[in-house]
């Protein structure tokens, strides 16, 4: 960048004092005025302090175009880092302070889990078998995360999203009715686990949740929390707090490190 000062980001020449300039209305670097090219009537907005049109340059321009898939890599990188945080929490033995951790189970939101019953099954293979028969998924445009057959003869199967999940089993029932029963996968929801925490001051689920309330300012009076189990820890004598909660205030949850719930004041 500092090579790039006092320099037409068009021509990259060295721009003179006795040179007519502009600057780019976004990364404010300066061009020539003839490397602009701009209309006579451009021309003339330019000085005035509060014009409508603005001068882009070509590299802003072409950043600007870019940016559905910047924010896509972003929100990318968001989840990778979350994932990141998640396996440290996961694998840390180091967290010693209260309500120090959260363990957590995050489910994509958007995900569908089906699952086919045969009727008179013996083995999940000759489901599957059936299945791979009467059905291509990629020729209906279904993507398929997972195949899992369990020890009951089942068969699971994973979509990328509640439409192809939605779309796969109605293919099914199309298909396989007779044979099978079709049914999706009610998603558990999103649960936080907090350990650490005090006991004197968490005696129940209604004081549980007024602590997470007034002690975390993340989490807003419309979010939705349940604490749906509280297990006395033998070992250090603290509380572990079992909370559902929505997939947005379980990725909030995360970001946070930490949430408080009646917790003492370590210095
Ligand atoms: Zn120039
Ligand atoms: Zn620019």
């Amino acid at each position: 960048m500092e090579e790039e000062q006092g320099k037409c980001i068009k021509c990259k020449e060295r721009i003179e004092e006795d040179e007519t300039i502009h600057n780019c209305d976004s990364c404010l670097r300066q061009i020539h005025t003839q490397c602009a090219k701009l209309s006579p009537s451009e021309e003339r907005c330019m000085p005035l302090k509060k014009r409508i049109s603005l001068y882009i340059c070509i590299e802003c321009k072409a950043l600007i175009a870019r940016m559905p898939f910047i924010m896509k890599t972003l929100d990318e990188i968001k989840l990778d880092i979350n994932q990141i945080k998640q396996n440290q929490i996961n694998n840390g033995g180091q967290r010693k302070t209260y309500a120090d951790a959260l363990e957590l189970k995050p489910t994509a939101n958007t995900e569908q889990t089906i699952i086919i019953k045969a009727k008179n099954k013996k083995n999940a293979n000759n489901t599957r078998k059936l299945i791979e028969e009467k059905l291509n998924p990629s020729a209906l445009e279904i993507g398929i995360k997972k195949v899992r057959s369990t020890k009951e003869g089942d068969v699971i199967i994973k979509c990328p999203t509640k439409l192809e999940g939605e779309k796969l089993k109605t293919a099914m029932i199309n298909e396989l009715a007779d044979t099978c029963t079709i049914e999706k996968i009610k998603k558990r929801p999103t649960r936080i686990k907090i350990t650490g925490v005090d006991k004197k001051e968490n005696k129940n689920h209604q004081e549980v949740e007024r602590n997470l309330r007034k002690q975390n300012t993340w989490i807003n009076e419309e979010d939705e929390l349940t604490v749906t189990f509280i297990k006395h820890m033998k070992k250090n004598d603290n509380l572990t707090i079992y909370v559902e909660c929505s997939a947005g205030l379980y990725h909030k949850a995360i970001s946070q490190k930490k949430v408080y719930a009646g917790w003492q004041q370590q210095h």
